[in-house]
């Protein structure tokens, strides 16, 4: 006999959502609501077709607020970072690559002038980036320097007061759309960053084809020919490797509540199928195994959310530390995936296909596994504050 209960969304039955703020609530439900109508009837093709309208989609989000939203001034919103942790969550319940768009300007390009710009550099960046009207790229990754950044082999050269930077980075989102690009180079000095116009003479943008993940996202290899820019296009208080790490330690932020996001809309596809598809005439959300597949989702969801929510509460305190974030990518990333996957079970042969937002999740989730460090660098960074020992090398 199945039950007639009311069926509880998990975020319900933990009662997760009770400590969000009016004005949080309002404005998460704000992006909800704009996403579902704008983007998410479209999302499904883009992906098929391994194209995204970036441009114009810059220009909508950054109408409502979402770009470079968690930095203060400059046009930006100047929101708390659980706000921009929810706006993440809502992008990426449509699609990782919408929140990759948005994590990639905000998170990386504009917080790096913000954070290590000079004041020329962000007046003459930071608004035009906040309406959209100059989208922006992150090139720190070379093709034979992913993990370790530290060995990267672009080099920019002083010459009287330009630099001359030759080299090339791999796998940099928005790289062929961008109107700036921040570049990181080792220099004579140390590692250092540079905010270059992408019309410089010496700069090539050439699109990453077939890619089976992230197909609603622009991915790139930059090149860079002597490439001559004047020492005011350097970001003067970026004076190590500790500078990009910095960045993506704030987009590592928004991807861990973003996952959540993909992960709640694996639950709730599959739970509405579950109770509409009837095998051995019912449905098959009746059966114990399909309960199970719920109920360790459900946990793992709401375990997410609420670690989520412990580190806009440090990020907001201004206390987090790196090992925190990496404690966050490291479980909201793999149960992502893991309720994706189970999720995918749930739906049959109909979860294969892109008629269900599942399975372009789950192949999505896999290039978040691996960007912005992968699981098994988070691993060792977490390996390393438990234990004191680095076993990075
Ligand atoms: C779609 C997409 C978009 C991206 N966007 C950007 C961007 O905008 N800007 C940017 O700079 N980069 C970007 N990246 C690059 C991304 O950050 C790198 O792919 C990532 O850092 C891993 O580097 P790699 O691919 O060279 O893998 P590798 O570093 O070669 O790693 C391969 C495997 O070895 C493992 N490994 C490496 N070292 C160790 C170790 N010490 N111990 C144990 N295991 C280890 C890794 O965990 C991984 O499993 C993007 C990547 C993708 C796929």
């Amino acid at each position: 006999m199945t039950s007639q209960k009311p069926a509880l969304h998990p975020f319900a039955l933990m009662n997760v959502e009770a400590r969000l703020t009016e004005e949080q609530r309002a404005m998460q439900s704000v992006v909800r609501d704009y996403l579902n109508k704008n983007v998410q009837p479209h999302i499904g093709q883009w992906f098929e077709d391994g194209q995204i309208p970036a441009r114009e989609l810059a220009k909508e989000l950054g109408n409502i607020g979402l770009l470079g939203m968690h930095l203060q001034g400059y046009s930006c919103a100047g929101t708390d970072a659980m706000s921009y942790g929810l706006a993440c969550m809502e992008l990426e319940a449509i699609d990782s690559g919408l929140r990759s768009l948005v994590s990639v300007q905000g998170s990386l390009a504009m917080f790096a002038i913000y954070r290590f710009g000079s004041e020329e550099l962000k007046q003459q960046w930071l608004p035009k980036m906040a309406k959209g009207d100059a989208i922006g790229c992150f090139g720190l990754t070379e093709a034979d320097f992913g993990s370790n950044p530290s060995g990267m082999k672009t080099f920019a050269k002083k010459d009287g007061n330009d630099w001359i930077i030759n080299g090339s980075k791999m796998w940099i989102t928005n790289g062929n759309i961008a109107d700036v690009a921040i570049i990181w180079a080792q220099t004579d000095e140390g590692i250092r960053g540079f905010c270059v116009p992408t019309t410089t003479k010496g700069f090539t943008a050439n699109l990453v084809k077939h890619k089976l993940s992230l197909r609603a996202s622009i991915t790139s290899e930059l090149v860079f020919t002597d490439m001559r820019v004047p020492d005011s296009m350097r970001l003067p208080e970026a004076t190590s490797l500790r500078a990009p790490l910095l960045c993506l330690a704030e987009a590592r932020f928004g991807i861990i509540f973003g996952v959540v996001g993909a992960a709640r809309d694996c639950f709730e596809v599959s739970m509405r199928y579950a109770q509409t598809r009837e095998q051995f005439d019912g449905p098959i959300s009746r059966h114990q195994l399909t309960q199970n597949k719920f109920a360790n989702m459900a946990t793992q969801l709401t375990n997410s959310m609420l670690l989520a929510y412990h580190l806009a509460d440090l990020k907001d305190s201004h206390q987090i530390q790196p090992a925190q974030i990496s404690m966050g990518k490291f479980n909201n990333v793999n149960a992502a995936l893991e309720i994706a996957r189970s999720a995918r079970s749930i739906l049959g042969g109909a979860g294969i296909t892109t008629e269900y937002s599942i399975f372009r999740h789950m192949s999505n989730l896999e290039t978040v596994l691996t960007y912005e460090g992968t699981h098994e660098i988070h691993a060792l960074v977490l390996g390393e504050a438990l234990t004191g020992i680095s076993s990075f090398r």
